[in-house]
């Protein structure tokens, strides 16, 4: 593999950086991370950490870095390429990511939203491979979504398209960090399912997880649910039907909009599998134009955790060629 031409990706999240080296086939040749914090320098200083160790990686390699993609939890201006919100990650609007990238790889370097990367990553890589129209939606701490439109990304006026996590499913709902009410990220993302669920679990001792309600009992996480449902847990279980069935709803709504070809779920809570997807397929059935919805394959990420890096180096690729 010598004198390969490589692309980087970078994945900033809430609590993780990620970066990888990926080839012009979108396989991962390297990869690194680091956890970070909601701080300005704490967050610099692990991109800086990742792309030092894979530039050396890659020049001990004799890899030529090409160019490279940066993924961040919020939105960004497509055409000041600044991070303008991230309520995930605040201080990311301080800071500029990929200006730091650019002075240590010396390379073309584009900035864009997570999820979108995320999507690029499955369209060219994974579970979308061959699709034209696709949504990819993320589930973890927020909820996140990228949109590829006849074959292309499609990032709206100003580049904030695919804010899927805050369309409204509750008008009466909680207050959302966005400023708005009710939004699906409220009642769906991983921390509020731990908290839909902690709730409920004073009410219902039941549960195995019951003893997890107690503040200091132990650590309940949407995985922690994900386990005790697959060993037939009935409150975990019922847990991630009410969260499908509300992201299904959401999911009918974009699918009536776009009728797209395909929907790829993926994000930290999409290890529940089928336990989540079964109940979403059901809602969007339900509610969805039954043309629509039958066209329509909704499928878990085939890239995982990996989307974003992946992503984010094919999206460099494709930009500067
Ligand atoms: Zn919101």
């Amino acid at each position: 593999m010598d004198d390969e031409t490589i692309y980087m990706g970078v994945d900033v999240s809430a609590t993780i950086v990620k970066a990888a080296l990926v080839n012009a086939e979108g396989e991962i040749c390297e990869i690194t991370q680091e956890a970070i914090g909601d701080d300005p320098g704490v967050v610099l200083e692990g991109v800086r950490h990742c792309v030092e160790r894979l530039r050396d990686r890659a020049s001990e390699r004799r890899w030529p870095i090409r160019s490279a993609g940066v993924g961040v939890p919020g939105l960004v201006n497509a055409r000041t390429r600044r991070v303008e919100a991230a309520p995930n990650l605040p201080a990311l609007v301080k800071v500029n990511v990929s200006e730091v990238v650019a002075e240590l790889l010396r390379c073309p370097v584009l900035i864009e939203n997570d999820a979108n990367m995320a999507a690029y990553g499955e369209f060219t890589c994974g579970a979308a491979r061959g699709r034209s129209n696709v949504i990819y939606i993320a589930v973890g701490t927020g909820i996140g979504a990228g949109v590829i439109c006849e074959g292309k990304l499609y990032r709206g006026s100003l580049g904030f398209a695919g804010e899927f996590g805050h369309t409204t499913v509750d008008p009466e709902g909680l207050p959302c960090a966005c400023g708005n009410r009710g939004c699906l990220e409220t009642i769906a993302s991983g921390p509020n399912i731990v908290r839909r669920a902690r709730e409920r679990l004073f009410r219902d001792r039941s549960s195995s997880l019951s003893s997890l309600a107690i503040p200091g009992a132990g650590e309940l996480t949407p995985e922690r649910i994900a386990t005790e449902a697959l060993t037939g847990d009935d409150f975990s279980l019922m847990i991630l039907e009410q969260t499908g069935k509300w992201i299904g709803i959401a999911v009918a709504n974009v699918i009536n909009l776009l009728n797209p070809d395909m929907v790829v779920l993926g994000g930290g809570v999409m290890v529940a599998g089928e336990l989540l997807l079964n109940p979403i397929i059901a809602e969007v059935k339900r509610r969805a134009f039954a043309a629509m919805a039958a066209h329509c394959e909704i499928v878990t990420s085939l890239l995982g955790g990996q989307a974003g890096v992946i992503g984010g180096a094919m999206l460099a690729r494709d930009t500067f060629r």
